[in-house]
């Protein structure tokens, strides 16, 4: 008998039974590999692998929000955190592991606890009761995956992540962009001035920038990811251009209906519309993350930075995530749970780690130790605080469970434009700003009691 039931042992399922099972609650962990099934990108049966890259990203808690995530993962007894001390390898203000070490450690914690059971199992259907969290990552299996969207509807589940690069709002030019929709269309969600950041492009710049998309250097479709279709409207945008010169300027670069101010003139006292234009478009409530529509892309990170920064108005623009385009097995979650990862409609059932639309190993264990966390408190009838949003924790979970626009939710790694902005600060002194605010904050949230045990 178990308390409760964790689907998937990889980061973020792992966390979450640590959380429990140091509260005191039994967990049965299922996990599929080594009960004869894998997924296309693990090689092995243990524990949180780490598919890919040895590395935790920037341990900075001073100016980075990853490392100030780790921060707060530490204060919460994070066992991936723990394990990935022990299995620590230089890699100078980053934090990189042994991937075997890390995974052995995480695995050997999870054994030795009196409270975890790890059953190697795969589970192809949403319990139907009992307290559940589904950890089952990006690459969920089919069958869980169909009983997934039977819960929660055809389109709330994706299997492509499409991502436009999203820039930084302040570091937009707004000296060469102007604010319109097209046409100057409205609807009742619509900002007063318009809803788009619009780039004017000149036919030779338009030229130059065609020719860059087609020669930059782009990433590979992996084996296993070219048989997963991807729907037209996700069109890498190096594809579309490699149909014609001009076919972009009838998708996402079309000009029509947007009038340059800049070129107003006795006869087009608007402005006039320009050759093409790069859109953007608002990406959080909070307004400082702005998406580049319709730019998603397998181009190598370098050359979309190279590429885009010639983009009139981006010359300075600072990146909150670059574009890219892969298999990836993800909810619409401000559209389908609660603000406690609870489906909604089948509250029994929590999800967490990068199933939720958050990315990468630190986000998908951190959004684990929430969701353990919040089951601890259901069951021991106790109420759930939220972290603060001024911590990285707080707003990761807010941007997942909410401040997204859910129009266009895309996974996305932790970054100080999910945080509420510090506008009043200088910009040299802003990343400190958020990490000495989110670690106050952070620190009284838990002198409130956040970490007392069931
Ligand atoms: P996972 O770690 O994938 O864990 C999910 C677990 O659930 C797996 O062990 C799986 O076997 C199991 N499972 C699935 N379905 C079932 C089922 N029905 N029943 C039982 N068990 C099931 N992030 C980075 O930070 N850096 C990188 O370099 C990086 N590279 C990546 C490369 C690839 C190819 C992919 C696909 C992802 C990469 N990521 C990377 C993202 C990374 O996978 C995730 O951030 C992280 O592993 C997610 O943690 P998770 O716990 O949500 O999912």
């Amino acid at each position: 008998t178990h308390d409760i039931h964790i689907i998937g042992g990889g980061l973020a399922g792992s966390e979450a039974a640590w959380q429990l099972a140091q509260r005191g609650f039994a967990v049965r962990l299922s996990e599929m590999r080594g009960g004869g099934e894998t997924t296309p990108a693990h090689n092995t049966d243990a524990l949180a692998e780490l598919v890919c890259s040895n590395s935790f990203r920037s341990d900075d808690d001073e100016k980075n929000a990853v490392g100030l995530l780790h921060h707060e993962m530490r204060r919460l007894d994070s066992l991936v955190m723990r394990a990935g001390e022990v299995a620590r390898v230089p890699a100078g203000s980053a934090m990189a592991v042994d991937r075997d070490v890390f995974s052995a450690e995480v695995e050997r914690a999870l054994h030795d606890h009196p409270n975890v059971t790890v059953v190697r199992e795969r589970i192809d259907a949403l319990p139907a009761s009992g307290q559940t969290i589904v950890a089952t990552g990006p690459l969920t299996a089919q069958s869980l995956a169909e009983s997934i969207v039977a819960a929660t509807g055809q389109d709330r589940l994706a299997f492509f992540d499409a991502i436009a690069p999203i820039v930084h709002r302040d570091s937009i030019n707004m000296d060469i962009c102007w604010i319109q929709s097209r046409w100057d269309k409205k609807t009742a969600a619509s900002n007063e001035e318009g809803d788009y950041i619009n780039c004017p492009m000149t036919q030779d710049q338009y030229r130059a920038f065609h020719q860059g998309l087609l020669d930059g250097e782009k990433t590979e479709f992996r084996e296993w990811e070219e048989n997963t279709p991807y729907f037209e409207g996700c069109m890498p945008i190096e594809v579309m251009a490699s149909r014609g010169l001009d076919t972009l300027r009838f998708g996402p670069m079309k000009p029509v209906g947007l009038d340059d101010p800049r070129t107003a003139c006795p006869e087009f006292p608007q402005g006039r519309w320009p050759h093409a234009v790069v859109q953007l478009r608002q990406d959080n409530k909070l307004g400082t993350l702005w998406n580049m529509v319709g730019f998603q892309t397998k181009l190598k990170h370098g050359a979309q930075v190279e590429l885009f920064k010639t983009i009139p108005g981006l010359e300075n623009a600072e990146f909150a995530r670059l574009g890219g385009l892969h298999r990836n097995t993800f909810l619409n979650s401000p559209m389908v749970l609660d603000r406690q990862l609870r489906l909604k409609g089948a509250e029994h059932i929590r999800f967490a780690g990068q199933v939720t639309g958050c990315e990468g190993y630190v986000e998908s264990s951190a959004v684990g130790i929430m969701a353990g966390m919040m089951a601890a408190a259901e069951m021991a009838g106790r109420e759930w605080l939220s972290p603060p949003r001024t911590s990285a924790m707080g707003a990761l979970l807010s941007h997942i469970t909410g401040d997204a626009e859910a129009e266009t939710y895309q996974p996305m790694n932790v970054n100080f434009g999910l945080f509420p902005p510090l506008h009043d600060v200088k910009k040299k002194q802003r990343k400190e700003a958020y990490t000495s605010r989110g670690k106050a904050d952070f620190g009284e949230w838990l002198a409130q009691g956040a970490l007392v045990p069931a």
